[in-house]
């Protein structure tokens, strides 16, 4: 890490390509039974070499833009394994991806089904959907990251589903037979899921009854990542109760997982600017803002943070930190944006740290980067990939000229 900051600068996002690969495949592994289409959620993590190296072990992309749509394409991926998911699809996406032949357009809603339908008629073409339904449970996530439940934007509720069936479920231009689900994110439960995919099987039932030719089910991604300990699920607990509902359905079963591959993969990797006491509160100041990495500020999000080389006598990444040790201080850690909302954590039990020390933010691989923004007119920082004993920069660090590029100057 020392060396990666002396010659990539900070602030900086450190990936790890083993830890990506292992969390990949250990949802591969624990679901290998069903034999699924597994489609990393692009939006996680989007850099095109991350989308790469995961297309070469086997991965399909979910995507919720044009934009994801070129990257999956950039990365190599296959068309027949691209999902594409969103409630607000423009007719320039839509065309894009029925032009780029994807495997499944996930439908929000009547009048983008409608629109499709249109659209593929003009072009045609014939084009397979899944029906996006919200099973209303509650994932018990944040209020912003929940998405099954009956009041969202997301999806159409069960009831729905069966009418949206009735009405465009046997034309040709729009094959309507797969059921999507995402629930929200992070789930860091698997009742939920269960819930959520016995509700869909009984809809599937009806469906196929009344002669719908359902052969698809997407159940969608959320499933946790460890930010605090281990309060997230292995993928193998995921799989141990819903393999079981799903075996022997004669549903193509397809995964999203974004988070659960990608978060543990990234730190970002930061350096104290100064030290500060302002009242009874200790600051430490750092030079990666909400501008690099959003989700405290956004979500109340916990990233784990610690040195690089904590002082002598302190164990190193060590989540089990033993916050009555002497010598830990009570600190917020906080950026250089001109925001009181602008910190990576508060009230958090540190080692003793000077001016010049690095600092690692943990498991901001997702839902890390692709969050940056340019706000108080900060370069977005570089993304590095570490294989082996090697490192490679997959995204170089901004310039001013960056900055400006887009304004016509
Ligand atoms: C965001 C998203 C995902 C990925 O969620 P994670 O929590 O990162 O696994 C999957 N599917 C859809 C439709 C999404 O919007």
């Amino acid at each position: 890490m020392a060396r990666i900051a002396e010659e990539v600068g900070t602030p900086a996002y450190v990936y790890s390509a083993a830890t990506l690969l292992h969390h990949y495949d250990a949802v591969a592994a624990a679901f290998s039974e069903l034999d699924p289409i597994i489609c990393y959620s692009i939006k996680s993590c989007a850099n095109v070499h991350v989308c790469r190296r995961l297309r070469e072990q086997g991965s399909g992309f979910d995507v919720v833009s044009g934009g994801e749509l070129y990257r999956a394409v950039a990365a190599g991926g296959d068309p027949a394994k691209i999902v594409f998911a969103g409630v607000g699809k423009t007719d320039e996406e839509i065309n894009q991806a029925i032009d780029a032949r994807i495997g499944w357009f996930n439908i929000e809603s009547e009048a983008e089904l409608e629109n499709l339908i249109a659209l593929a008629r003009r072009r045609n073409a014939s084009v397979r959907a899944a029906l996006r339904v919200n099973p209303d449970v509650d994932p018990k996530t944040h209020r912003y990251t929940s998405t099954g439940k009956k009041e969202t934007k997301f999806g159409v509720d069960l009831e729905r589903a069966r009418r949206v069936f009735n009405q465009y479920g046997r034309q040709d231009s729009v094959r309507l037979t797969g059921i999507h689900l995402h629930i929200g994110s992070p789930v860091n439960t698997v009742e939920p899921y269960v819930a959520a995919i016995e509700k869909t099987l009984a809809l599937i039932d009806e469906l196929r009854a009344d002669g719908f030719a359902i052969d698809t089910l997407d159940i969608g991604g959320g499933f946790g990542a460890n930010y605090k300990g281990s309060e997230a699920p292995p993928a193998v607990k995921y799989a141990e109760q819903i393999v079981p509902l799903l075996r022997g359905r004669g549903l193509r079963i397809i995964l999203e997982p974004g988070r659960s591959i990608a978060a543990n993969a990234g730190i970002l990797l930061t350096r104290v600017l100064y030290r500060k006491t302002s009242g009874e509160r200790d600051f430490l100041i750092v030079d990666a803002g909400m501008n690099d990495l959003i989700r405290p500020a956004l979500y109340e999000a916990y990233h784990f943070i610690w040195p690089v080389r904590p002082a002598e006598g302190f164990v190193t990444n060590d989540r089990g930190v033993d916050l009555n040790r002497p010598g830990l201080r009570l600190m917020d850690v906080v950026g250089p944006v001109c925001e009181s909302g602008d910190f990576l954590a508060k009230d958090r039990m540190l080692p003793p740290m000077d001016r010049g020390d690095l600092v690692a933010v943990f498991t901001a691989g997702a839902y890390g980067f692709v969050m940056a923004s340019h706000y108080n007119s900060r370069p977005n920082p570089p993304e590095v990939l570490v294989e082996g004993d090697q490192y490679r920069v997959i995204r170089r660090r901004e310039t001013y000229d960056d900055l400006l590029a887009a304004e016509l100057l």
